[in-house]
């Protein structure tokens, strides 16, 4: 699965590539409307991700163009709460959803891949660790064969942690990709999360899933724990 993200913030663009890539999807970015019109005729690509202001040719424009050309790759438009245009213009030029900005990581990736669904080309991914389970698609957790009822901010933490299963995940990450990209508030949120996720994934089961490495993050552990 490959994915254009055509975005002129850098950081923003850079972040969401991380996030995609990690996810497992193959990234392109390109910084301005006119690179990515350029990328977009040189590759095939699943969705592209694709901001409305841009240096050269703006979002609007550009997907205009790519109808025009009889390009029917799906487009996610980014528009900015504050923006001059609104959405339902978004919709207008063809594109086939919006998110508005500030977005969380989860609801991106979520879009995408209901934009992928759409396509009809989509394969089911589990996520496991020993018999710890999780389905994104029906957002179902299991331990063995016992189902886990999480609320959808543990299941994303759960999620982001079982990705990176074994590796040692910081807190700011967790922050980044689950509540948002702008987040500003507590961070010890993170802590909270992870202690319901431990009385319900590992306590009952007599698991210890979830280890704290001190002022660096948290690790899950690669066999379920
Ligand atoms: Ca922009």
């Amino acid at each position: 699965m490959r994915i254009l993200v055509v975005e002129d913030e850098k950081r923003l663009a850079a972040a969401i590539r991380r996030g995609l890539e990690a996810e497992g999807f193959a990234v392109d970015v390109a910084l301005t409307g006119t690179d990515g019109d350029w990328f977009a005729q040189e590759n095939k690509y699943d969705v592209i991700v694709l901001d409305i202001m841009l240096p050269g040719i703006n979002g609007y424009k550009l997907c205009s163009t790519l109808r025009e050309r009889d390009d029917w790759t799906p487009v996610l438009m980014l528009t900015a709460k504050d923006g001059e245009l609104d959405e339902a213009e978004a919709l207008d030029t063809g594109a086939d959803d919006y998110l508005t900005k500030p977005f969380s990581y989860v609801v991106l990736v979520a879009r995408i891949r209901a934009l992928l669904r759409r396509g009809g080309a989509t394969q089911r991914l589990i996520y496991e660790a020993g018999d710890l389970k999780l389905d994104p698609a029906t957002h179902g957790c299991w331990r063995g064969e016992e189902a886990v009822a999480l609320t959808a901010r543990e299941f994303s933490v759960l999620e982001f942690l079982l990705r990176r299963k074994g590796e040692v995940v910081p807190k700011s990450e967790i922050l980044a990709n689950v509540w948002d990209f702008a987040f500003e508030g507590d961070p010890n949120i993170v802590e909270v999360y992870v202690r319901h996720l431990r009385k319900k994934i590992d306590q009952p089961f007599d698991k210890a899933s979830i280890e704290t490495i001190r002022g660096a993050g948290y690790r899950l552990a690669a066999d379920g724990g």
